[in-house]
């Protein structure tokens, strides 16, 4: 075969917050990145999943976005950085520069398309239109793939019938392109909350459908390290082999200026999920329809880990058993950002533990 194989001790997958956080912590405890451990990343740029976001999303609109560990060493801070660009644009940048100054020698694009065992060695099959078809032979892995490439759809009678359009909000660009159309956003979280704010006064007509009545808070900011009830939620799920519960469902949806706008003139005020997708639209349990164009389904992400699955780590339980970043499963296996740590503050602290872990192993 023409495959290149070569062997390193530590691979990393992802070069978001959470594979960076583990990455500088690997190199303050003295490893060399490249030769000591390799980040391998699919997406074409640095920023992790932020650079994939829409172009109108900016930071802080949502939640806080957490600084990497030793980002101020740079004198940069998500704190202090210009809310009037887009998100993407500034945490590519920042994430860019982090990986400068760090040397973290990031290798991408690179997609994982799997991880399996040969021997005592964990095997990593890459691809990439730059490098081709590798093999990559490592003695541990820190997985840090976040959630962004699983989007999750429930399913809903009828919805392959739907003649409109449908997508995820991993496939929304730009409002615009809804311009006079009837529109039906489905979802309980600050993204569909986002899309309506956005739609209102473009779409011709805007439907909102949520699976639970929304949990509106009275702050201006969600701080996620706050909630922890949510956060202990995932991590009791997480060590239990359960499948993740959605963050949103233990924090709640704070209440801005903006928001609290949208609600006093009507546009923010979620219908019980419809019964049915109809070819033209959406049927209502009480047998009433709406017309639409376009559903959009901003119904979250699930774990992004189709790369493991010759590993077996999944319990019957339908989760990994996964605590402090580290799988109980299989301990050369570590997921950084997953569950509790699924978060720009979760993912910082995971780096720490993470690496600490894996400096003990090596
Ligand atoms: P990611 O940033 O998703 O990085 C994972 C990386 O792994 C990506 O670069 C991806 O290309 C790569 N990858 C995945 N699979 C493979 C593979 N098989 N092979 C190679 N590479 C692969 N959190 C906050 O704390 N504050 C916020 O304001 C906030 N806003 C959000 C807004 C939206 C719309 C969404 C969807 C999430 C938001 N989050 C926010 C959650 C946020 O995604 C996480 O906090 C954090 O950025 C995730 O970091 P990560 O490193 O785990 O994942």
């Amino acid at each position: 075969s023409t495959t290149t194989t070569t062997t390193v001790p530590v691979v990393i997958i992802g070069a978001g917050q959470a594979g960076l956080s583990v990455a500088y912590h690997l190199k303050r405890f003295g490893l060399t990145a490249g030769r000591d451990f390799v980040v391998f990343d699919r997406g074409v740029e640095a920023g992790g999943a932020w650079q994939y976001r829409w172009e109108s999303l900016r930071l802080g609109a949502a939640h806080r976005v957490n600084d990497l560990p030793g980002l101020s060493e740079l004198g940069l801070s998500f704190e202090t950085a210009d809310r009037s660009r887009p998100a993407r644009d500034v945490v590519t940048e920042y994430y860019r520069r982090f990986e400068e100054h760090f040397e973290l020698n990031v290798v991408r694009p690179v997609a994982v398309d799997s991880v399996f065992n040969r021997r005592a060695d964990l095997v990593v099959r890459t691809s990439s239109p730059a490098f081709g078809d590798r093999e990559t032979l490592a003695g541990l892995l820190v997985n840090a793939t976040g959630t962004w490439g699983a989007p999750f759809i429930p399913h809903y009678p009828g919805a392959a019938s739907f003649t409109g359009r449908q997508l995820h909000t991993n496939g929304f660009v730009d409002a615009a392109e809804f311009a006079g159309q009837r529109v039906v956003v489905v979802g309980g979280g600050t993204s569909a909350i986002g899309f309506l704010l956005e739609l209102d006064g473009v779409a011709a007509s805007l439907t909102w459908a949520s699976r639970r009545p929304v949990d509106w808070v009275h702050t201006e900011h969600l701080d996620l390290e706050g909630a922890s009830a949510a956060v202990a939620m995932q991590d009791e799920a997480a060590r239990a082999g359960r499948a993740l519960p959605s963050i949103v469902s233990g924090t709640g949806v704070p209440v801005s200026r903006r928001i609290q706008a949208g609600i006093d003139r009507g546009l923010l005020v979620e219908r019980p999920m419809f019964a049915a997708i109809e070819p033209t639209g959406v049927r209502w349990p009480n047998g009433t329809f709406t017309e639409a164009d376009a559903i959009i389904w901003a119904t979250g992400f699930r774990p992004e880990l189709r790369h493991l699955a010759p590993l077996k780590l999944r319990d019957k339980a339908g989760g990994l058993v996964v605590g402090a970043g580290s799988s109980w499963t299989d301990p050369r296996i570590f997921l950084a950002g997953y569950g509790p740590q699924a978060s720009t503050i979760g993912a910082r602290r995971a780096g720490r533990v993470i690496a600490r872990q894996v400096i003990a192993l090596l």
